[in-house]
This record gives structure tokens, C-alpha cells and sequence, in this order.
């Protein structure tokens, strides 16, 4: 049977057809600084109508091995990621890092298990987070994407990382460093020091509305620490790949302060939820793409967690 034919058969039988890329996708990726690569995932939530692929993902190569920065939305998402870096490089992939526990960015990772050598870190509360969520992610994958994914098909990572680690890819070196509560628990940034590209996970949203899940004080607080790395060239958890360092960061900055200042005064005007999530933060959120997704989520969180401060 033709190829062709037989992929219009596959897909008389099969719920995942809607999502199978076109025939000679490649999966887009392009060298930002050299020897360091990013594939722009499209700027949307995490859903079948894109196949899971939303976040950011990146590699560096050095003289020795190839660090991978997360693994995409889906396990389809990590095959067809790892076959693009295996276009550019032969060396071996030495280390997975994934970023933090969200669906969008780690569901790929069983896709480079097969490495010889490979290990994977993450930040220290990394696992309890992704182990918390697992459950659900899979029965997303299954009930949404028609994906079966289980337990054992994806690798946790075996190295945590509390504060900072650096990995040695011959040549160059990366800076790990794990954040106090951001957007999640268990935020991780990459530094390659060589050419001062910063990987940020989602501690930067671009374009696509942040979104809270782990603490918007603290969030707020990691911002200017994080403004003072050193970089050249920043890659953002979603949207697109920046120069302006740190000039990025205000539009995110900017919203997260809206959100703070407004929920509080919300609060302190005994607004209830309910009337919160329709006022606060509105001027800001409309600058934002996926507001209609996140923003009144965004308000929920905030409101819950300024409710009882003093
Ligand atoms: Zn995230």
C-alpha cells in the first residue's frame, strides 16, 4: 500500500487523525545563537487542534553531547522533536531539562528515554508536582487528543535541582537555577553562557496571556532577580524569541502588577469573586492573546491568594 493511502486508512480508524501534521512538516526550528536552537510552539492553549504544540522547546550542542530544554505537549510532539534534532546533530543527547511540570512542556519526554547515557533534571519539586497532576494530564491526553500515555512511558527526572547546577557539554556550559515559587513551584531557567541565551521556561510569557498556578507575589518578586542575568537573547516559555533583555520582562511585569494591585483593591472594596474576576485587570488583559482563556483564571488564583494577607 501507497504511503498515502495508507495514512488515509489510519486515520478511518483513528481519533488522533485531525492533529497528524501535514506530510513533509519538519517541525520548524531555527539556530538563534550558535549552536543553540528553539522550536516556536504555536501561541495557543494546549489543545487537539494544535496536536499539544504550544510551548517553546530548545537544544544545545556542544563538542560533546546535547542538552534538550523540554520535550513538547504530547508523546507525538517529543517523536517528531527529537527526530528534528536528530536532523542537525548526531552527537548524543546527555541531558533532558524540563523546565516545569506543566502538560505543554513535558509530555514528550518519553521520546528520549531510548538515549544512551541520557539523564534528566529538573527543579527539586518537580516530581512531587508532575506526580500530583499525572492522573489528570493523562486523562486529558486520552479523553482530548485520543493519546494514550502511561505512567511508564514517562520518564520523571533523576536529577533535582535545589538552587544551581552547571552541565558540561564540552565547550560550553549551562547554568541551571531553580526559582522560589513563580508560575509554578518548580520554575527552572537555563543560561548558556556562551552566548548569554536565557531559556526562561514560563517565568516569560510573550504574546500568550501568563498564567498563574503557582504564587503571583512571588512571581512578582522573582521577576527583577531574574532581570539581572546576564543575557543576550531570551527565549520565552511561549511566544517569540526576544533581543531586548531585559526590556521583555515589563509586559508581564505589568499585567502581574495589575492583577496584584486591582485584586487587592477588590478585596479591600468587598467585592465578591464573582464581580472580581469581571473587573480587575481588564485595560491589561485586553493587551494580551488567550485572555478570554486565562484571565478570569488568573483573577481566581489571585484572589485566593491575597484573600486572608494582612
Ligand atoms: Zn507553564
Amino acid at each position: 500500500m501507497k504511503p498515502v493511502a495508507a495514512a488515509l486508512l489510519a486515520c478511518l480508524f483513528a481519533t488522533a487523525c485531525a492533529q497528524t501534521p501535514p506530510a513533509g512538516d519538519a517541525f520548524a526550528i531555527s539556530e538563534v545563537a550558535p549552536g543553540v536552537y528553539v522550536h516556536n510552539g504555536q501561541v495557543d492553549d494546549w489543545l487537539p487542534s494544535n496536536g499539544g504544540d504550544v510551548a517553546n522547546l530548545g537544544f544545545v550542542v556542544g563538542s560533546r553531547c546535547v542538552a534538550v530544554i523540554d520535550t513538547g505537549g504530547t508523546p507525538e510532539v517529543g517523536r517528531r522533536w527529537h527526530d528534528a534534532i536528530r536532523r542537525v546533530t548526531p552527537l548524543p543527547i546527555c541531558w533532558v531539562i524540563d523546565t516545569h511540570a506543566h502538560p505543554d512542556h513535558v509530555l514528550g519526554n518519553g521520546a528520549f528515554a531510548g538515549e544512551a547515557g541520557v539523564r534528566f533534571v529538573a527543579a527539586a519539586h518537580f516530581d512531587k508536582a508532575l506526580a500530583a497532576r499525572e492522573p489528570f494530564f493523562e486523562n486529558a491526553l486520552q479523553r482530548d487528543f485520543g493519546i494514550r500515555l502511561t505512567h511508564a512511558e514517562l520518564p520523571y527526572p533523576t536529577v533535582g535541582v535545589d538552587k544551581t547546577m552547571e552541565l558540561d557539554l564540552g565547550g560550553r556550559t549551562l547554568l541551571l537555577q531553580a526559582w522560589p515559587t513563580a508560575h509554578t513551584d518548580n520554575d527552572l531557567t537555563i543560561l548558556d553562557r556562551k552566548t548569554r541565551t536565557l531559556y526562561t521556561g514560563d517565568l516569560l510569557f510573550v504574546e500568550h496571556m501568563p498564567v498563574v498556578d503557582g504564587s503571583l507575589k512571588g512571581w512578582l518578586a522573582v521577576l527583577p532577580e531574574l532581570a539581572k542575568t546576564d543575557a543576550a537573547v531570551a527565549v520565552p516559555g511561549h511566544g517569540a524569541v526576544s533581543h531586548d533583555w531585559p526590556a521583555v520582562l515589563k509586559a508581564e511585569q505589568d499585567y502581574l502588577n495589575a492583577l496584584l494591585v486591582e485584586t487587592r483593591a477588590a478585596i479591600k472594596s468587598r467585592m465578591t469573586l464573582a464581580q472580581a474576576v469581571d473587573r480587575v485587570g481588564a485595560a491589561e488583559a485586553a493587551h494580551w492573546k488567550l485572555a478570554d482563556r486565562f484571565h478570569r483564571r488568573n483573577v481566581t488564583a489571585a484572589y485566593a491568594e491575597l484573600e486572608w494577607e494582612d
